[in-house]
């Protein structure tokens, strides 16, 4: 990529990066917080000065654009989707990114008054960046390019295609969202407006990532009843209800845990409990890539409820489990030219697709549940939600071209 499209690259990466975008939990309105307007309204102009055609921001704060084709006959749409949201776990107000040129390999640090420091022992991958552009942050906020890294991508790349009218292409559609990384991102996302055949997130990590399976996920809530007695008079009267959750617990398959899995290996988790004799309550997620297994992991929890209340004859292990997104292979496996458009402009650009599954869910998978199947493609982004994110505006640029090869190879397919 040419030096001029590549300072385009960080100049829009680094003003985005500084636009306080944070995102919020448990609030009903979307956006979540009222500053992730100043991007949006920001990226809405920006799409509009490019001279993308219908751009437009909705009620919520999602932004959408076309570029249209320069081809005759039928195309495709293809649609790129980042959203503009920076995780709560870590602060993202008054991000300062440095830029380190032509980076020596070594470590990087931060911010020495504070001596924190982006050390090559605790993100091994940064050693391999040596003599790119590494752009970090200054030890005090994350950086954000989970996903302004994404966004700074499409908006370049479409600036791109529109100044390379000799580069054909098919009809692009460009989709920003707010609140991703509270599980929003997809809720409101309106897909027949949209109006692309099929989409792409650029929202992964390092470069040659692409996804297109993800966990299918469920929440359970396990509440064990006990019966409280004076502990001097109890015998025979008295039920712990700690006791049950114990018990409850020892009989979960002691390997499937997440520390203890990876891959396409399932688990369950549980993450709170709460409360005394009278009662506790149990919080534990189910994940699993297979739907059988997935199916057979939500029975697993009834049926040992189901065994250990007739052991107790009564109602004293109660389940409720509810679905919270699915694998998105399942809307992808028939339509797998989606998959291998984006390896095949990856490999004709001399990058290895790195495909694996993602432990975890994506936008992606809930758009491909609402219609708009949409794997997910490297934004180049590493230590995400921290104070040791950082980028390379090389892995970048890579993202960038790929974006533009989607486009043009594109126009093959009918
Ligand atoms: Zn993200």
């Amino acid at each position: 990529m040419e030096k001029e499209w590549k300072d385009k690259l960080l100049n829009r990466f680094l003003h985005y990066a500084k636009t306080y975008t944070e995102s919020k939990p448990d609030v009903e309105e979307i956006p979540s917080t009222p500053q992730q307007w100043d991007l949006a309204n920001y990226l809405k102009k920006e799409l509009e000065e490019i001279g993308l055609e219908d751009v437009s921001i909705d009620d919520h704060a999602y932004v959408m654009g076309y570029l249209p084709s320069n081809q005759e006959g039928t195309l495709p749409t293809i649609g790129f989707i980042s959203h503009f949201d920076t995780s709560p776990d870590f602060t993202g107000k008054d991000v300062k990114p440095q830029i380190h040129e032509n980076y020596d390999g070594g470590d990087i640090v931060l911010n020495a008054e504070k001596d924190i420091v982006l050390s090559v022992k605790d993100s091994p991958e940064l050693a391999s960046f040596k003599g790119e552009t590494v752009i970090t942050t200054d030890g005090t906020t994350l950086l954000g390019a989970d996903d302004k890294a994404g966004i700074a991508e499409i908006v370049t790349a479409v600036e791109y295609l529109k100044a390379h009218p000799e580069i054909p292409r098919a009809r692009i559609a460009v989709g920003f969202t707010p609140d991703e990384e509270v599980g929003k991102g997809a809720h409101l996302f309106d897909v027949e407006k949209f109006g692309a055949e099929w989409a792409y997130t650029m929202d992964g990590s390092s470069v040659g990532e692409l996804e297109y399976e993800n966990f299918n996920a469920a929440g359970a809530k396990i509440t064990f009843k006990g019966k409280m007695v004076h502990p001097g008079y109890a015998k025979g009267k008295m039920v712990n209800a700690m006791h049950i959750a114990r018990e409850f617990a020892e009989a979960l398959p002691k390997d499937e845990v997440p520390e203890k899995t990876d891959g396409r290996q399932g688990f369950f988790h549980q993450h709170d409990i709460s409360g005394g004799v009278d009662e506790v309550v149990m919080q534990m997620i189910i994940r699993d890539h297979d739907d059988e297994k997935f199916e057979k992991r939500k029975n697993f929890l009834l049926e040992l409820a189901q065994s250990m209340n007739k052991t107790f004859g009564e109602e004293r292990v109660i389940v409720e489990i509810n679905d919270q997104y699915f694998n998105m292979y399942k809307q992808i496996k028939d339509k797998m030219h989606i998959v291998d458009l984006a390896k095949q402009a990856m490999e004709s650009l001399d990058i290895k697709p790195d495909i694996k599954p993602i432990r975890g869910g994506t936008d992606g998978a809930q758009l491909s549940y609402k219609g708009l199947p949409c794997p997910n493609i490297f934004a180049g982004g590493q230590n995400f939600h921290s104070r040791y994110e950082y980028v390379t505006l090389e892995s970048m640029a890579k993202a960038t071209q790929v974006i533009v090869k989607i486009a043009e190879l594109a126009t093959n397919k009918k």
